[in-house]
């Protein structure tokens, strides 16, 4: 049976359809776009099921381009949730509290403190977590997922593997040269790999509440960026009982945490309501937490950040995983790691033309040149307006006044012809709305502290392309999906 959609405000994946007045659907396509007439001579058919949207408008489905779909709904149902605390206090608060109800637990992981929120701006280390005692192991993992501290009783089985940290692994310091319980970056992993082995069925009611949560938003698809064998498999086994409401894409990291090739699938992958187009890397870690890579040193610091890997790793591994026929999507946020990512990603051009989807993940620093060679490479960027809101804090405090004008340059991405879709990145941040969104790129605004960079805003119309058409450009998938457009899929948006 046919379906027809009206009285409602159509979105057509990049401007508002002022002509269309409704739309008919034919099984999972859409048939055809009608107008005033064509709608009135339609409503006298008998054999439709019709939808009255009220004056709401409908959108091709909302697109979640970069959201880590498991961390949320972990963060949501299994660790402490850190992100509203203002101090080191009230870390330990929350953690006790946690503790207090999980009396069997081992280790307590916690997840997205922010030190910028602190009075004293200073991240908390080993000593900070005496007061809850040493019967337990404590692992609270900072908001950019890049750092991470341990308490004594961690650090001191974590002490045991400094000689054997994976490659762009750090252990912080303390002014007398001791390990003072604060991870960065692969680091991480060997703390992960301690921890107490998760069932399959933990990840995948993780994996539900999370998309429970993204479908309430209006998302109808999203892409979890960052992906484990592991993981992959919970999302596999939920497609196989038809659990997905959401079409889901899966990124799975390029490189283990040893730094060895993926290979847990052989090629891009496919199966009703899940994929695998794409292989993830990182070059750098993040701003909010110094760990990006810049081309000079953060403001009134003496750091600039790394890159996580050398140009031969990272050069061999993307060739590798090219001629395989995966896209790459590479996280890179500072200066330096976008000119590296682009400097793979030219050779990747040159070998393989423009099959190839490729894709950076924030973009958080780019320059004039770089923008301009993003375009000319048919790049697509996935990027994050919240940002702004909700980490503007640390970047008006890390980054020089030349560096926060490019920071984040959304206008300036859309004026060089680049394909820009939005994603939020959650549970990086807490808000995951479009509505969200739309605020932070209009108004930049970094609450309590000012505005970033003015005439870099964006309107609500430029959001709304980036989380529909551009969403399915960024993954490959604008021929049939992204658009109200005849023979598109009929996955909707509908909103007040
Ligand atoms: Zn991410």
């Amino acid at each position: 049976m046919q379906t027809l959609y009206y009285n409602g405000r159509f979105w057509s994946g990049e401007n508002w359809l002022n002509e269309t007045a409704g739309i008919l659907v034919n099984g999972n396509r859409i048939e055809s776009l009608l107008s005033k007439e064509a709608l009135n001579h339609t409503m006298q058919r008998h054999d439709l099921h019709m939808i009255d949207l009220n004056q709401q408008n409908m959108y091709p489905g909302f697109w979640e381009s970069h959201i880590h779909i498991w961390k949320l709904g972990n963060l949501m149902r299994s660790i402490v949730d850190l992100r509203s605390c203002n101090s080191v206090n009230e870390i330990c608060e929350a953690l006790q509290l946690w503790r207090e109800q999980h009396p069997d637990a081992k280790w307590i992981v916690g997840r997205g403190f922010n030190e910028a929120l602190f009075d004293n701006h200073t991240m908390p280390v080993a000593d900070d977590f005496g007061k809850l005692g040493d019967g337990i192991n404590i692992f609270i993992v900072r908001t950019c997922a890049h750092i991470a501290v341990v308490n004594a009783a961690a650090l001191r089985q974590l002490e045991k593997y400094v000689d054997a940290l994976p490659p762009g692994g750090k252990m912080g310091r303390d002014a007398l040269g001791r390990y003072n319980g604060r991870l960065y970056e692969t680091a991480l992993n060997v703390v992960y790999n301690m921890l107490p082995k998760m069932s399959d069925d933990v990840y995948m009611q993780d994996i539900l509440v999370a998309q429970d949560s993204l479908w309430q938003e209006g998302y109808r698809y999203a892409t979890d960026p960052s992906v484990s064998q592991r993981l992959f498999r919970a999302f596999e086994n939920l497609n196989r009982q038809s659990s997905l409401k959401l079409h889901i894409e899966l990124i799975p990291d390029a490189l283990d945490e040893s730094g060895s090739p993926m290979n847990f699938l052989q090629e891009p992958y496919s199966d009703r309501k899940l994929s695998a187009r794409f292989v993830k890397f990182f070059a750098d870690g993040g701003l909010s937490g110094k760990t990006a890579a810049l081309s000079r040193n953060y403001k009134n610091d003496d750091g600039r950040g790394w890159l996580r890997m050398t140009d031969d790793l990272f050069l061999n591994s993307a060739m590798r995983f090219a001629s395989r026929g995966f896209g790459l999507a590479t996280h890179a946020i500072g200066d330096l790691a976008i000119e590296q990512t682009l400097k793979v990603y030219r050779k990747i051009r040159k070998h393989f033309g423009y099959d190839i989807l490729l894709r950076i993940e924030h973009l958080g620093l780019p320059s004039e040149t770089h923008l301009q060679e993003i375009y000319k490479l048919g790049i697509k960027v996935v990027s994050q307006p919240v940002f702004i809101t909700e980490l503007g804090k640390n970047f008006l405090q890390y980054l020089d006044d030349t560096y926060l004008r490019q920071c984040y340059p959304f206008k300036s991405m859309l004026d060089h012809g680049i394909d820009l879709a939005f994603s939020s990145d959650a549970p990086v941040v807490k808000d995951f709305s479009i509505q969200g969104a739309i605020k932070a790129a209009a108004l930049r605004e970094v609450p309590g502290w000012g505005i970033m960079q003015p005439s870099e805003a964006l309107s609500a119309e430029d959001v709304y392309k980036a989380y529909t058409l551009n969403g399915a450009i960024a993954h490959g998938y604008e021929t049939f999906r992204g658009k109200l457009e005849k023979n598109y899929e009929a996955n909707f948006s509908i909103t007040q």
